[in-house]
């Protein structure tokens, strides 16, 4: 019987790369999860993580950044690739291959990225965003790095891997030598660009000589830098063609060094909108060349190479929120894949919070010898009271177990937060897992019943009942509160109250910045398409944000920055657009009093009046759990989960990871 051909042509058609055919032309790009720092059990879990991708016929992939030698590590508690790895790493790439996949293990030298007093560079220059700086590298010094990165090929190759990634964009040391930004050197290794891309080819050419004509290098090619003193594109061209002559089997694209103040993955970011980057560069050499970042959906990835925009395309956070997305997609089930949605929130979050990776969406990521379930002993009748994602988790986790489950929604939708998140610019990304919920259902079957809330005396029908009934907005305790011009975030988002043009918004939370985002960009956002995102970021050189929609005041109690909301790698670029769009942001407040003026103050010792249209509430959030006490009283098992069990610190990423876990074991 013949395979029913794929929707996606282009991406599942094979593709040459050196000595190998791959089956088809997406990459797993490397992604650093903290496991590569956690030792035997690390790799132990990492194999079982990658495996699970492999076997949904992930053709290549590509480890996190392993380091050639001791000054090249990101951290200072991060370790360096030494000849025991060759049999330590073993088990990764067995289990890839057992599933009849491909891996390659970075090379990554950090240079003056480092977190770590012993860093080097080409000059003794300090980045931006490192408060130490490197050491000018001696002529010593650069040799013996050349060497240390055939060494470490050497060690990947004996370990089993099919080959290296190395790593030569995003600012990292490679990068480094060939932008005159950070190579003031006179000698042979700086000035020139034929001295400037010295140091690269002679790594590349080190680790060919160093493996085998089948080993795969493939070499990650800055096309981009995005920095003043970055490299122009001719340069980038030259540097593309070179690598190709010294032996490089496949090109990747790496988007922006990690100083620029523009945003390159997160959420801002419009899907596939960077590709236009690597695209230049098609038809300048012979071997295949990647495109990459926020590429998220087959039919993104599908119009790239059939475009011929790239030869392949890289996906990595797409990888952790669904290791089925190739299988999937092959199989005509692109409407079954969990989006990843850019959050950032539980994977490059977690690894500047020094804890592993994981993902919002998908909490079994990276945790897949330990978050496990299987059909359930016994067939439960189950009600989930609440289709927020904690409840729908749940449901459809316990419905997949073999439960026979009930899900029922106040609501005329599924989603709760996750309605009024989708409407934030840039978060258009959360429709994506609610549509991903919705065909869970259906698959799974749960019954889904909308527009009910039931009482206890409903309920009592089921074996087991899970509360997920979320939260409300809190109303704090302003005088003048119930004016007319006050508005809870939800009535705002929800579209059921319209905010005047001069607005303030109580609370300077994730949902306070949202709100903010959300006003000053109505009705124009940049993060569509590529064209509006390009010009508000002035990534031509035309920095134009749009004119704000509406004029917002950010206020809160405590002292101390605002704007940046909670996530680390993601919170700057919240902060960047409040700032661009003047919203005026005061901390230290006292709220004194609402009334037809605006909003009563005291700050610095002062009292003020903000002249406002409306004021938006955004100070928090309250349970809903009114069930939980009566069906305990009923003496029905009652399992409380996500807002309903506590709001404070409420989040999507544990509302889904407690509908998980509790499903799990149910
Ligand atoms: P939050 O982050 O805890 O912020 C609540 C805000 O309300 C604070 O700024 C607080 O600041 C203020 N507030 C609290 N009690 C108040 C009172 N009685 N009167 C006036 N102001 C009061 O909560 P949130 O913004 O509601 O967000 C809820 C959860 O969702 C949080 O865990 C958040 O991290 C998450 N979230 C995440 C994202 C994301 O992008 N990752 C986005 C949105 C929300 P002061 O006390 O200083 O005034
Ligand atoms: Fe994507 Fe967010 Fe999951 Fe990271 S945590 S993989 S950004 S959905």
């Amino acid at each position: 019987m013949s395979t029913p051909r794929s929707p996606y042509p282009h991406l599942f058609s094979p593709i040459r790369v050196g000595a190998h055919t791959l089956a088809n032309r997406v990459l797993m790009g490397s992604m650093h999860t903290n496991l590569e720092e956690m030792g035997e059990p690390g790799l132990a879990r990492l194999a079982a993580y990658y495996a699970e991708r492999a076997r949904s016929e992930c053709a290549l992939m590509v480890t996190g950044g392993f380091s050639p030698n001791e000054e090249g590590r990101l951290g200072g508690t991060a370790g360096f690739l030494v000849e025991a790895d060759a049999q330590r790493h073993r088990v990764v790439p067995d289990a890839v291959h057992a599933e009849g996949s491909r891996i390659l293990l970075q090379l990554l030298h950090s240079g003056r990225y480092g977190y770590h007093t012993n860093i080097v560079a080409p000059s003794p220059l300090r980045a931006p965003i490192n408060k130490n700086s490197p050491r000018e590298m001696t002529e010593e010094d650069i040799e013996r790095t050349i060497a240390d990165y055939a060494r470490a090929a050497s060690i990947a190759r004996d370990a089993g891997y099919d080959g290296v990634e190395i790593m030569g964009s995003e600012g990292y040391l490679i990068n480094e030598f060939t932008a005159p930004r950070t190579n003031r050197r006179e000698d042979r290794w700086g000035g020139s660009l034929e001295n400037r891309l010295r140091f690269p080819l002679a790594v590349i050419r080190a680790v060919r000589a160093a493996t085998a004509d089948n080993f795969i290098i493939m070499y990650r090619l800055s096309v981009l830098d995005l920095v003043e003193g970055g490299s122009p594109l001719k340069e980038v061209v030259a540097l593309a063609r070179d690598a190709e002559a010294a032996g490089a089997d496949i090109l990747n694209s790496g988007i922006g060094w990690h100083e620029v103040p523009v945003p390159t993955i997160a959420q801002a970011v419009p899907r596939a909108g960077w590709i236009w980057a690597t695209a230049r560069l098609m038809g300048e050499v012979g071997v295949p060349l990647i495109g990459t970042n926020r590429i998220n959906a087959p039919d993104v990835a599908e119009d790239i190479i059939a475009d011929g925009e790239a030869d392949m395309v890289s996906m990595a956070r797409p990888f952790l929120a669904d290791a089925e997305f190739m299988a999937k997609a092959r199989s005509g089930r692109a409407d079954e894949i969990n989006t990843c949605i850019a959050c950032n929130q539980a994977c490059l979050d977690h690894y500047f919070k020094d804890l592993p990776a994981t993902c919002l969406v998908n909490p079994r990521a990276g945790r897949e010898t330990e978050l496990k379930w299987s059909a359930a002993a016994r067939s439960k009748r189950l009600a989930v009271v609440g289709a927020g994602v904690a409840g729908l988790a749940c449901a459809t986790i316990a419905a997949e177990r073999g439960h026979d489950v009930t899900l029922f929604e106040a609501n005329s939708l599924i989603g709760g937060q996750f309605l009024l998140a989708r409407q934030i610019p840039g978060k258009q990304e959360f429709a994506e897992t609610l549509r991903y919920y919705r065909r869970r259902i259906e698959i799974l079957g749960v019954e889904l019943k909308l527009n009910v809330e039931p009482r206890a005396n409903q309920l009592t029908d089921f074996d087991e009942v899970v509360v997920a009934t979320g939260v409300e907005p809190r109303v704090p305790d302003i005088k003048g509160v119930k004016h007319p011009m006050v508005m809870t975030y939800a009535e705002l988002l929800s579209g059921t109250r319209e905010p005047g043009r001069r607005v303030a918004v109580v609370g300077a939370g994730g949902i306070g910045v949202d709100v903010a985002v959300y006003l000053v960009e109505r009705g124009h956002s940049s993060h569509l398409d590529t064209a509006s995102f390009r010009a508000a970021w002035g990534v031509d050189g035309r920095a134009a944000p749009p004119a704000p929609s509406h004029e917002v005041t950010l206020l809160q109690r405590s002292r101390g920055r605002m704007g940046s909301g909670p996530g680390k790698t993601t919170g700057w670029v919240h902060r960047l657009v409040l700032l661009r769009s003047k919203v005026d942001m005061i901390a230290g407040v006292t709220y004194r009093e609402i009334d037809s003026d605006g909003l009563h103050i005291e700050a610095d010792g002062e009292d003020r009046v903000i002249a406002c249209d409306s004021v938006v509430l955004c100070a928090g959030q309250l349970s809903v759990d009114g069930l939980t006490d009566v069906l305990s009283a009923a003496n029905l098992p009652v399992h409380v989960i996500g807002g309903a069990k506590l709001a404070g610190e409420l989040d999507a990423q544990r509302a889904i990871e407690e509908g998980t876990r509790l499903a799990a074991m149910l």
